[in-house]
């Protein structure tokens, strides 16, 4: 009997957690329209064990879960000012731990000489463990570790091994997803910079 009226209580709860997630869903259409329950300013409230109602797990894809700054998605190129940072020292490719990373040097076309840029730059991201070794080691700051995570593809080769163009991205990207990284490096630039011109 006693077990009987905690099984009870138990259903009674999830029952209760069940209307409340529609009178929730309504709710938030009244408060922000729709799509107000999925914005990320709300999902701190939606989340959270006192103020919830209803479900209280994330709505995936409709809702997402913001990343963390240090979060490792996949390794991307740093493209500044037209140019990418990269120099092709090759350092990166050594320290891979799966060997995924693949890059062919430029060279002058006249003289021959290697120039400091990459002419080719693969990573096959299906080998990828997202160690941010890369990024670790890489002593220009060229190549950072990405928020892509959503990677399901049909076609490994097409899809899978990035080419230098797919691999390449803004530095307002980089800026963007590493506020706090981006703004020790921009001041690490400027003392630098300042060093310099006191010389
Ligand atoms: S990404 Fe960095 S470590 Fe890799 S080749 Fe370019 S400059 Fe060197
Ligand atoms: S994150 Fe790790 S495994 Fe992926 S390319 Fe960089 S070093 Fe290699």
């Amino acid at each position: 009997m006693y077990a009987s009226l905690h099984l009870v209580k138990s259903l009674g709860i999830t029952f209760r957690r069940f209307v409340e997630t529609y009178v929730d869903d309504l709710r938030w259409f009244f408060k922000g329209g729709f799509g107000a329950r999925y914005r990320p300013d709300t999902l701190p409230i939606r989340q959270s064990p006192t103020k919830s109602r209803g479900i209280f797990t994330v709505q995936y894809p409709a809702e997402r879960l913001p990343l963390p700054e240090r979060f490792r998605g996949f390794p991307f190129l740093i493209e500044e000012e037209g140019k990418l940072r990269c120099t092709a020292c090759g350092t990166c490719a050594r320290v891979c731990p799966p060997q995924c990373i693949w890059i062919v040097r430029a060279s002058d076309p006249e003289t021959g000489k290697p120039l400091r840029e990459p002419a080719e730059f693969y990573i096959d991201i299906s080998i990828c463990m997202q160690c941010g070794f890369c990024a670790e080691f890489c002593p220009f700051d060229a190549i950072k570790m990405g928020h892509e995570i959503e990677i399901a593809a049909f076609d490994r080769e097409k899809d899978l091994l990035l080419d230098l163009e797919r691999l390449r991205k803004p530095l307002s990207y980089h800026a963007q997803i590493h506020p706090t990284e981006y703004a020790a490096e921009q001041e690490k630039k400027q003392a630098r910079a300042a060093a310099r011109a006191r010389k």
